[in-house]
């Protein structure tokens, strides 16, 4: 009973005993009165009449606060029908489920989103408990631990998984409250909830991408990383090994370029199929990014087991991807990093079969190599190469040597290469074969290039001045550099100071740079050109050129690789290229240029096939500027 009513009453109660007293008193009051009424006195009578107004103000007043009392129940009640009203509106609209039970945990109300979210019609629920609509996916504690948050602080939130009419379960975000009357007596309990399954799936779609290469489906990187930690701690605690394979697809670039990435795209797809064919269950296999594979083998310690199971994966890929009227063929080369033996970090295992797939890749493709101490040593050398170039260039230690070109028929020499070397103070004259890959790969290269440039424009500009007659002078441009927009400045800047002749620079470029993204290689060709200076592409032959991409390009010269060269002039195979090599040239206009030449007889060859320029020991070594000999 609520404190307002038990007012109402004792005021009441008060109204009625007043009402009865002086009901009472004014009849004796005025029987006595009637009766003696000459024996009172006018002083008493007066004492009588003052009581009996006494009590009949007290009751009048008594009796306006009761009506007034009554009066604001009255306008109370009417407010609080309104706020009511106002509440059922809101609780029957709102997209939340509400279910409202009472002290004993029986359902009393539920809202009509609570019918629409569950299934259920409100017939069905009320009287029932809520447990009608447990899951089953939470345990006993779950329900304790929710109900003792509610006994202490009145409120509960989280995450619930129900059920469904239907049957289907699925997640609430639930907040249940504990009502309580005016004297702090639990009376209902409310349970506001929404359903969260579209979020919960969102959430899983987003982990899910975040975790997984789109293209295959495989897991991406971040999930393998992942993965190959795990796999060590387990392989750790339990004294096992396990095997790191990475592998990337050989030349999959000119698939790319030749076909399109649509292709490129598909093939890739396919070859993460085929590689789950392979490999079975038990393995990872994820898609590390480009055309770049990952397996994670667990209980494969043996060098053995890991070369067979590269050797299987090499061998499936030999047979041809047939889709959409393909047929083509790709390889696949594999390095081979173990744990415990190589690495202990999962991070050191990535890198050390990153090594090895580099060696696999040197040593021709489409074979497996593992990652051995050797192998550590080697990238020890880099590091350390690394270091001691960036010395170099502060401390001048390089140096330009140049080679001279003849003219084959008239045996004069028209051109000189410029060559790099390093003058290292203990190591002495180190070739660029040895720091150019280094320099590459830390970006060094873009210094030594545009030094280099910048030497032999300006020995070009002095050999001007002092008269001699050369036609060119040719500068080796890296393949990183080429695909760098800064490098048309960079010569043209070069020009700029030095002065040279644009005409007198000749800018070599390998076929394989070219190869490696045409379209790019075809607008820094261009813009080059525009600069006046002449373009050759380099060791001719071993870089997959395209033919048709190869009449695109503005390019002057062809120069024959020094490995077809060799054979000349007994090697069948030499020959045959070289002849197509120099038909193909002249067909497109183009100047040839051999170079390895060490013999006389290899140089009468060339000439007797009609190529025009000639370069090797034969005419004379790489050296320095002033060693050179003017014929
Ligand atoms: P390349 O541009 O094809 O240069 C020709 C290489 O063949 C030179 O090796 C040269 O010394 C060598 N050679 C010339 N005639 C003969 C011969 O008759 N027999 C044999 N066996 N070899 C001969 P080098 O100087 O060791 O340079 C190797 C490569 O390093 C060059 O090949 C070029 O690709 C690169 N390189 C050299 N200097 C630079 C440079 O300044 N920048 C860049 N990016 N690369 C350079
Ligand atoms: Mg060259
Ligand atoms: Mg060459």
């Amino acid at each position: 009973m609520s404190v307002s009513v038990r007012d109402a009453l004792r005021m009441a109660a008060l109204y009625v005993v007043l009402s009865i007293l002086w009901l009472t008193l004014a009849e004796v009051v005025l029987r006595g009165m009637t009766e003696n009424s000459l024996a009172l006195t006018v002083g008493r009578q007066i004492n009588v009449v003052v009581w009996v107004l006494f009590s009949a103000v007290l009751i009048y007043v008594s009796r306006v606060r009761l009506l007034n009392f009554i009066g604001r129940g009255a306008r109370l009640r009417c407010e609080d029908r309104e706020r009511l009203r106002m509440a059922a509106a809101v609780f029957d609209s709102t997209l939340e489920g509400v279910l409202v039970t009472d002290r004993h945990g029986l359902i009393v109300h539920v809202n009509r989103a609570f019918m629409r979210i569950t299934g259920y019609q409100q017939d069905e629920v009320i009287g029932q408990r809520p447990n009608k609509f447990k899951s089953g996916r939470h345990g006993l504690a779950f329900y304790q631990q929710v109900f003792a948050t509610l006994a202490e602080k009145g409120e509960w939130s989280g995450e619930i998984w129900n059920r469904r009419k239907s049957g289907e379960i699925y997640p609430q975000w639930q907040t249940i409250c504990a009502i309580r009357d005016d004297e702090g007596e639990l009376s209902h309990y409310v349970a506001v909830f929404s359903d969260i399954s579209a979020i919960k799936h969102s959430e899983q779609e987003l982990a899910y991408l975040a975790h997984h290469d789109p293209l295959t489906g495989l897991p991406n990187r971040l999930l393998f990383t992942d993965r190959v930690e795990q796999a060590l701690a387990a392989a750790q605690a339990n004294k096992r090994g396990c095997a790191l394979l990475l592998l990337d697809l050989d030349h999959f670039q000119s698939i790319n370029d030749g076909l399109g990435h649509t292709i490129g795209d598909q093939l890739l797809k396919l070859v993460g199929e085929r590689l789950v064919e392979v490999l079975g269950g038990g393995v990872t296999l994820a898609r590390l990014g480009g055309d770049e594979f990952g397996v994670l083998a667990e209980n494969c310690q043996q060098v053995g087991q890991a070369g067979k199971l590269a050797q299987g994966i090499i061998e499936r890929m030999r047979e041809p991807f047939v889709f959409d009227g393909h047929r083509l063929f790709i390889s696949i080369s594999a390095g081979i990093s173990l744990f415990p033996d190589d690495a202990l970090s999962a991070e050191q295992l990535l890198r050390n079969a990153d090594s090895a797939l580099y060696k696999a890749k040197s040593n021709g493709r489409a074979c497996y190599a593992l990652y051995t101490e050797e192998l550590t040593a080697h990238a020890q050398h880099r590091v350390e190469t690394a270091g001691e170039l960036r010395r170099a260039l502060e401390q001048d230690e390089l140096r330009v040597f140049y080679q001279p070109v003849h003219d084959l028929a008239t045996g004069r020499q028209v051109g000189v290469e410029a060559l790099v070397r390093w003058q290292h103070p203990l190591r002495g004259l180190v070739p660029p074969g040895e720091f150019i890959p280094i320099a590459e790969r830390t970006g060094l290269i873009a210094e030594i290039d545009a030094w280099v440039l910048r030497q032999a424009c300006r020995q070009m500009v002095q050999w001007q001045g002092d008269g001699l007659q050369l036609a060119f002078v040719a500068v080796n441009i890296s393949s990183r550099l080429f695909g760098q927009h800064e490098l048309y400045q960079q010569v043209a800047e070069v020009l700029h100071d030095t002065g040279l002749d644009p005409a007198l620079l000749e800018l070599e470029v390998t076929e394989s740079a070219v190869m490696e993204d045409p379209e790019v290689a075809l607008e820094q060709l261009h813009r080059l050109r525009e600069l006046g200076v002449a373009l050759a592409i380099d060791d001719f032959g071993t870089g997959y050129s395209s033919l048709l991409r190869l009449k695109r390009l503005p390019v002057q010269k062809l120069k024959i690789d020094q490995g077809f060269v060799a054979g000349l002039p007994h090697d069948e195979d030499d020959i045959a290229i070289v002849r197509v090599i120099i038909a193909l040239a002249r067909s497109m206009g183009m100047q040839v240029h051999a170079e390895g030449i060490e013999q006389a007889e290899q140089a009468s060859f060339l000439l007797q096939e009609l190529c025009q320029l000639g370069q090797g020991y034969w005419f004379g070594r790489p050296v320095p500027a002033a060693d050179l000999r003017w014929s």
